[in-house]
C-alpha cells in the first residue's frame, strides 16, 4: 500500500523543529546574517535538542533515528534560514557521518559523542582550489613518514572548518599510485595541528551566518592511525558520503522553496496595490501556485530517495534527481518570492532577500546541476 503520511514520530520531530525554527531562529538570524556571524547559541540549542545526533546510535550519544529524520529537520530549519540548516547538514552528513561509517572503534569513540551533542563540529575537505567537480583530481598529498602522515596541499570552501567548536577536518589526499592511477585516502586532521592553517573566512553571496574557509597544509603531521577507513578507499568513501548528502541538500532546498511560499502567502494577503490585496490578482496567485507545485514535487522526490536509502536499495539516481529538482525549485521560488515582495524583496531585513541569496549555492554545492545530470545519465546506462 502506498502511504505518504509521516509516521507519528517523524511528524512529532518535524513539528518540534518547525516550532524551534519559528520561535528561536526566525527572530534573531537576520542580524547574524547581516553581521556574518556564526550563531553559536542556536547551534548549542540544536545540539541540546539532539539534532546533531539524529541518525546516529545511542551508544555514541546519538538519537537512534535515521537519515530521513535528519532530512525533515533540515527542511523545517531551511524554511526559516539556510545558514543554520547547512551548519547542521554539513555537521552531520559531511562531518560526523564519514567517521561513523568508516571510522575505527577508537575514532568513533573519540570523536562521535561531542559531534552528536553539537558541542563539536567536523569539516569534510574534498574540494581543492583546482577543482571540486572532478574530485579524483585531488592534488593534496599525504606521505607516510614512520608513524606519521605528512600532509601538503590545500582545500577550498570547507563548511564548518573554522568555528571555535571545530575539532577536526577529514581530508582526501593522494597517498600513492596504483597502476598509474592515484591512490586517494581520507585522513583525519585535528584542528590546531601544526602545519594546518584555516584561512580567513570568505566573503560570500549567501549562507552568511555559516562558516566556510579555505584550508592549507604545509608539512602537517598527524599519526598514521588518523587514516579513516582503508588506505586507497578515500575517494570511494567520499563519493558515497556525497550520495547521502545530496538527499540532505535536497531536503534543505525544499525547505527554502516552502519558506518562499510561506512568506508570500502572508505578504500577498497584506500588501495592497490598486485598491486590492495583491493576492487577489491572478498573476500573483498563479506565481504562488507554481511555487507550491515546485516545493511539493521536490519534496516527493527527496522522500523517495530517502526511502530507497533507508531500505538499503541503490539510490544514486534518485538522490541526484532530488538534488536537481529541489535546487531548481529553490532558485525559481526565491526569484518569484522576491518579485512578489517588490522592493522589499531586495532588502536584507526580509527573509525572501536571504532566500534569494541562499538559493544559488544549492545548484552548486555537493555536486553542481551539471554533475547531477551526468550521474543520472550514467545511471541510465549512457556512456
Ligand atoms: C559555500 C560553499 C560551501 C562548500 N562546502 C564544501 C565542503 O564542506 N566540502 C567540500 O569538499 N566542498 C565544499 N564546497 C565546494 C563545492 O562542493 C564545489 O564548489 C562544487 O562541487 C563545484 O566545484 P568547483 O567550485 O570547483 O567548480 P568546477 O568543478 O570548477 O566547475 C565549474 C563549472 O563547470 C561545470 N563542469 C565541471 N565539469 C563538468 C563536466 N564534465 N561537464 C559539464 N560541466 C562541468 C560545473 O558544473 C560548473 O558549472 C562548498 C562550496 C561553497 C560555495
Amino acid at each position: 500500500m502506498i502511504d505518504f503520511r509521516l509516521p507519528e514520530e517523524y511528524e512529532a520531530l518535524r513539528k518540534t523543529v518547525h516550532d524551534f525554527a519559528q520561535s528561536e531562529v526566525a527572530p534573531v538570524i537576520g542580524e547574524f546574517y547581516e553581521r556574518e556571524k556564526f550563531p553559536y547559541d542556536l547551534v548549542a540549542q540544536m545540539g541540546r535538542m539532539g539534532l546533531f545526533g539524529l541518525p546516529f546510535p545511542e551508544e555514541f550519544g546519538g538519537m537512534g533515528g535515521d537519515y530521513f529524520a535528519l532530512c525533515l529537520a533540515l527542511e523545517e530549519l531551511a524554511r526559516v534560514d539556510s545558514s543554520v540548516a547547512v551548519t547542521l547538514e554539513a555537521g552531520v552528513s559531511l562531518g560526523a557521518m564519514p567517521i561513523f561509517r568508516f571510522g575505527s572503534k577508537e575514532q568513533r569513540e573519540r570523536w562521535l559523542p561531542a559531534l552528536c551533542a553539537g558541542e563539536a563540529l567536523a569539516g569534510f575537505g574534498l574540494t581543492e582550489p583546482g577543482g571540486g567537480s572532478d574530485a579524483g583530481a585531488t592534488r593534496t598529498t599525504a606521505k607516510l613518514d614512520g608513524e606519521e602522515w605528512v600532509i601538503n596541499g590545500s582545500k577550498s570552501f570547507i563548511t564548518n572548518s573554522g568555528t571555535d567548536i571545530t575539532r577536526l577536518v577529514t581530508v582526501t589526499a593522494v597517498t600513492g599510485q596504483h597502476d598509474g592511477r592515484k591512490e586517494i585516502s581520507a585522513i583525519i586532521v585535528p584542528s590546531g595541528t601544526p602545519g594546518f592553517t584555516v584561512e580567513p573566512k570568505y566573503s560570500k553571496v549567501g549562507w552568511n551566518a555559516s562558516d566556510t574557509h579555505g584550508l592549507s597544509f604545509s608539512d602537517c603531521r598527524v599519526p598514521a592511525e588518523n587514516l579513516l577507513g582503508e588506505r586507497g578507499r578515500g575517494y570511494a568513501q567520499f563519493l558515497s558520503t556525497l550520495d547521502e548528502g545530496r538527499v540532505a541538500i535536497a531536503a534543505l532546498s525544499v525547505g527554502l522553496a516552502q519558506g518562499c511560499v510561506d512568506e508570500c502567502l502572508r505578504y500577498a494577503g497584506e500588501r495592497e496595490a490598486f485598491g486590492s490585496r495583491i493576492g487577489a490578482y491572478q498573476a500573483i496567485q498563479f506565481k504562488i501556485a507554481d511555487m507550491e507545485v515546485r516545493a511539493h514535487t521536490a519534496r516527493l522526490a527527496y522522500y523517495e530517495a530517502a526511502a530507497k536509502m533507508l531500505r538499503g536499495e541503490p539510490f544514486k539516481k534518485e538522490a541526484s534527481i532530488a538534488k536537481l529538482v529541489s535546487s531548481n525549485a529553490a532558485m525559481d521560488n526565491a526569484r518569484d518570492a522576491t518579485q512578489i515582495f517588490g522592493g522589499y524583496g531586495f532588502m536584507n531585513e526580509f527573509p525572501v532577500g536571504r532566500f534569494y541569496r541562499d538559493a544559488k549555492i544549492l545548484e552548486i554545492g555537493e555536486g553542481t546541476s551539471e554533475i547531477q545530470r551526468m550521474l543520472i545519465a550514467r545511471e541510465l546506462g549512457l556512456r
